[in-house]
Order: structure tokens, then C-alpha cells, then sequence
């Protein structure tokens, strides 16, 4: 049995997921997967404890535990605040530690899948990379010099909550506007509602079954596979805003490489190339630096759990 062991652990809203890693050898050996008891801040907290335990189970060589969880995590492992679940200033690190018998680093899930993605996915061999994930919001990921960029609290690149359009749709963080609510996948569901509300006849109130309120973006990427040109337009204009922010915050970062990631990837190249034409049409200098590549992550749903792993073992697992 090897004894370069980790255990990572992607603790969201609705599924708690882990993963047993040989680090070494970059291998999954095993996984469990629990159902997350979103509405209370400890059985949450023993989700993740239950999912370690049945990991570690019978074997001897797992040295430490990483945790992503969606929310603001500081840098002593304490959940500051989590949309999804009810961790309030609760001290989610120290607690799951105790409990499992390991060291154990917790970080935002977007922080650890950026991890994941700069180690052994889409941003392998980089130095400077931004990932960011397009799901029913918008989180993000800094790798910089080829370290994990956290600001001084931990709280570094909670992108989707830049104002980009003052005035605009409600977010859940109070402000109106934010990048999440125009360039994610939630984004994608109230077009195709709005546009299925004009449109009746039109194949996404079809694949919704006839209701044009029951559209998500589920149905505007299956309508813009099938070919469906109102679909397509969606898409486009959700990647055109995605590429606008892209733009922006690589004026600022500067990195290689751009990571998309998320479930509103399932688009595809429908919603990427509207990302890189708008990305191209919005850098400073596009003929003037060089290429910055927007590219799909390529580890799906274990990068959070992955990038866990490893962050905890290359902080404090060693020896
Ligand atoms: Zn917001």
C-alpha cells in the first residue's frame, strides 16, 4: 500500500464528494459520495467526516485531508460565509481535522479546482493561470508564479461578483448587476425564458415541455445543438459577456492561459468562441501581446476534489 496518500474532498451544496488520491503516483484509487445536509452548519460538517472516515478505512497510508467548499474560507480553514450552506463563521477546518485524526486545509472549491486544473489538467505546465467556472454562477481561481493566489484574508477571486452592469438582474450577494447574473449558466435559463415567452411555437418551450418558465440552460444547449438559431444567439451573447469579463481580469492578471470550467461548458465551442471573439475584441492590445489561450477544463467534476488533495499535501503533508 502506498503511503503518499491523500484524501480530497468537494463539499457542496447538494453533494459532498471525495476522493482517495495516491498523490505519487496521480492516480484516483477510490471515491464515495454523500448527499449534503445543506440546512444544518455540523451535519454538513460531518458529511465530509463520514465520507474521510470511509476513505481511509483499512488503509495506512492517508497523511492529510483537503477540502473545497463553496463560500468565503479564510486562511484558518473557517467557513466565513457559504451561499449554499449553513456555515457561519464556523470553524469547518479545525472541526473535520479533530474529528478525522489528519491535517486538514480548507479552501474555496473554486480555489481547489484551479489547483486541480494548473496541476494535472488544462493549466499543466503554466505558471500563471486564471480558471473560471461557469456554473449557476460564476467562481474563480488564481494560480500565480505557481503558487495559489488567496489575497491576505483567503478571500482572493470571487470573481462573479464584479458589477458589470449597474442596474442589472439581482444577485445573491445583495448587489444588482454582478458578472454572474449576465455571463453564467443561470444567465443562459432567463434568456431562454425570456425568449421562449415571445416565441410559443419555438423549440425550447418544446423541450421544456410546453411551459416557457420551465426553460433552463439545459434546454437552450440542447435547442442550440440541435441547430435551433434563437438558442445559438443565447449562448452567444452569455459567452460574449463571459469573454467582456475574461478581458478584464487579464488585464489585470496577466496569466497564460484561461480555464473554463463549470457545467455551462457542456456548450462547448457554442459558447466558447463567443467568449474568445469577445475576449479578442476587449484585451488591451490584442496585436500586441501574446495569444492568451481560453481553453475547457479537462478534469470535469474531480478537479475540486483533486486540487484538494494535492494543495493539502504539498502544504502539510511533506514528511
Ligand atoms: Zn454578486
Amino acid at each position: 500500500m502506498p503511503d503518499t496518500l491523500a484524501i480530497g474532498v468537494d463539499a457542496g451544496g447538494t453533494k459532498t464528494e471525495g476522493l482517495l488520491v495516491d498523490i505519487e503516483a496521480e492516480e484516483i484509487l477510490d471515491r464515495r459520495v454523500v448527499d449534503t445536509p445543506a440546512e444544518d452548519a455540523d451535519a454538513s460538517a460531518r458529511a465530509i467526516v463520514a465520507v474521510a472516515r470511509e476513505l481511509m478505512a483499512g488503509r495506512d497510508g492517508v497523511r492529510v485531508l483537503g477540502v473545497g467548499a463553496a463560500g468565503i474560507v479564510d486562511r484558518d480553514g473557517v467557513m466565513r460565509y457559504a451561499p449554499n450552506v449553513a456555515w457561519r463563521d464556523f470553524p469547518l477546518a479545525e472541526r473535520v481535522g479533530a474529528a478525522v485524526g489528519l491535517p486538514t486545509l480548507v479552501d474555496n472549491d473554486a480555489n481547489m479546482a484551479a489547483w486541480g486544473e494548473f496541476r494535472f489538467g488544462a493549466g499543466r505546465g503554466s505558471t500563471d493561470m486564471l480558471l473560471v467556472t461557469v456554473g449557476t454562477g460564476i467562481g474563480g481561481g488564481i494560480v500565480h508564479g505557481g503558487q495559489l493566489f488567496r489575497g491576505a484574508h483567503g478571500f482572493a477571486a470571487e470573481i462573479g461578483h464584479i458589477i458589470v452592469e449597474p442596474g442589472g438582474p439581482r444577485c445573491g450577494c445583495g448587489n444588482l448587476g454582478c458578472w454572474e447574473q449576465v455571463a453564467s449558466g443561470r444567465a443562459i435559463g432567463r434568456l431562454g425564458r425570456e425568449a421562449a415567452e415571445e416565441h410559443p411555437e419555438s423549440v425550447l418551450v418544446e423541450l421544456a415541455g410546453g411551459d416557457p418558465h420551465k426553460v433552463t440552460g439545459v434546454e437552450v444547449t440542447l435547442a442550440a445543438k440541435q441547430g435551433d438559431h434563437m438558442a445559438v444567439r443565447i449562448l452567444a451573447e452569455v459567452g460574449r459577456r463571459l469573454g467582456e469579463g475574461i478581458a478584464g481580469l487579464v488585464n489585470v492578471l496577466d496569466p497564460e492561459v484561461v480555464v473554463v470550467g463549470g457545467g455551462a461548458i457542456v456548450a462547448g465551442d457554442l459558447l466558447l468562441e463567443p467568449t474568445r471573439q469577445a475576449f479578442v475584441d476587449s484585451v488591451e492590445a490584442p496585436d500586441h501581446r501574446p495569444q492568451v489561450r481560453i481553453v475547457a477544463a479537462a478534469m470535469a467534476n474531480d478537479a475540486g476534489a483533486v486540487g484538494a488533495a494535492d494543495l493539502a499535501w504539498l502544504e502539510m503533508g511533506k514528511g
